[in-house]
């Protein structure tokens, strides 16, 4: 029985005061949200201290946006999970595209991370996916499979979840079509070893599209940037019909 989780991905976005404002007005959209759909924040570093201090053991579970894959050490500008459980954060966004494209990630260190996240009692959320040029090139299927094959080196799938983003539909509007994302995810759980493993969908998840996406049968839940900035499209999306 396969989990359905709803992620919202803050990026770089929204100060601590802004982050308390968003929960003030989600919250009161949660209140018939069915017990089964689980839903997180992936929020920026300095807004989880006080999101956590104000969730009141509520439904809504916080994750943070990378880990490092020590405890601690010489790593300037880096989080580690004790840090991040320290604060009540169960969740971590490891491996998206921007942390790839823009920060130097690699797969070696997407695996590393992963494994510390595991160690540390944090669930990641891998993201894989490809770029619109390997799309074009007929090497989707490839290049997610050597994602999968290099991140998940002794990586326990108990304890993971997997997000399908391919990196032409974030950020763009331009979203993947429904069936073709169902497929896609299909082919990423028949490399899994473990058929449990929740993987939802990212990329320009809106209100307007959520249902269509949901509807899909391999598709888990979604993980959601510009639209889980605002409290009522990110509520509209946790609430899918
Ligand atoms: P988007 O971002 O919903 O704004 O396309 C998704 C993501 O990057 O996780």
């Amino acid at each position: 029985m396969r989990k359905t989780v709803l992620a919202g991905n803050w990026k770089m976005y929204k100060t601590q005061a802004e982050a308390l404002e968003f929960l003030k007005g989600f919250v009161s959209h949660l209140e018939d949200t069915p017990d089964e759909r689980d839903v997180i924040l992936c929020v920026p570093y300095t807004a989880l201290g006080s999101l956590s201090k104000n969730l009141h053991g509520g439904r809504v579970r916080l994750g943070a946006q990378n880990v490092h894959w020590e405890d601690c050490g010489a790593f300037t500008g880096e989080i580690s999970a004790p840090m991040l459980t320290e604060l009540g954060v169960d969740y971590v966004v490891v491996g998206h595209s921007e942390r790839r494209e823009y920060f130097g990630e690699t797969d070696e260190t997407v695996n590393r991370r992963l494994k510390a996240a595991q160690a540390g009692g944090l669930t990641p959320i891998l993201c894989v996916g490809e770029t619109k040029a390997q799309r074009d090139a007929g090497e989707t299927e490839a290049h997610i499979f050597s994602q999968l094959e290099q991140d998940l080196v002794d990586v326990d799938q108990s304890k993971l979840i997997i997000a399908y983003e391919p990196i032409w539909a974030i950020g763009t509007g331009d979203t993947c079509d429904a069936a073709e994302a169902n497929r896609v995810i299909g082919l990423i759980r028949s490399k899994l070893s473990n058929p449990d493993v929740p993987i939802q969908y990212g990329g320009s998840v809106k209100p307007t599209n959520v249902d269509e996406i949901m509807a899909q049968p391999e598709i888990d839940g979604a993980l959601v940037g510009g639209a889980s900035l605002e409290p009522e499209s990110f509520a509209r999306i946790v609430n899918y019909k």
